[in-house]
């Protein structure tokens, strides 16, 4: 279920006004405990694609870029994240998770909608590679002719 969905699922609960305090018991995915985020370098060789092709190629990452730079996505619910979307471990949870405001966050509006390039699968990498490089599958010719 995406983002959007929930908030037309919540948007929908009749006498509910949804606010920073109370969201989070609204929140059927709890999205922002179902995955990481690591900030990469801005990819611009054909070396450096070549490496975000072979990491994309893997189940569960994706990759985006937006106004704040380039980053691995890691689709991976946290362990502590309990089944009534209680964080288990909430008086020691991470400083990120504290730091973390819900006051507009992914209830509100997907994160999806703000991302410049997006890249789930490695099709959609390779054919941006293709897009953005003269001769990308040549690159492979060329190694093999060497060996
Ligand atoms: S911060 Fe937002 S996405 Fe995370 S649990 Fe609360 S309402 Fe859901
Ligand atoms: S530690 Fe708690 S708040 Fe942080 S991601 Fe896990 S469940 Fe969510």
């Amino acid at each position: 279920m995406s983002s959007e969905e929930v908030i037309e699922i919540h948007q929908s609960i009749p006498g509910v006004v949804l606010t920073a305090e109370n969201k989070c018991s609204y929140c059927e995915t709890s999205k922002c405990c179902t995955y990481i985020t690591i900030e990469i370098d801005k990819p611009k060789k054909r070396s450096d694609f070549d490496e975000l092709l072979w990491q994309v190629a893997h189940k569960n990452i994706s990759f985006y870029k937006d106004e704040d730079g380039w980053f691995m996505n890691v689709e991976a619910v946290c362990e502590q994240l309990q089944d009534d979307g209680r964080c288990g471990i909430h008086e020691t949870r991470p400083m990120v998770c504290r730091d973390y405001s819900n006051d507009f966050c992914e209830l509100d509006e997907s994160a999806e909608q703000h991302f410049e390039l997006h890249f789930t699968n490695y099709d959609e990498m390779l054919a941006y590679c293709r897009k953005r490089f003269k001769n990308w599958d040549k690159k492979w010719q060329k190694k093999w002719d060497k060996k």
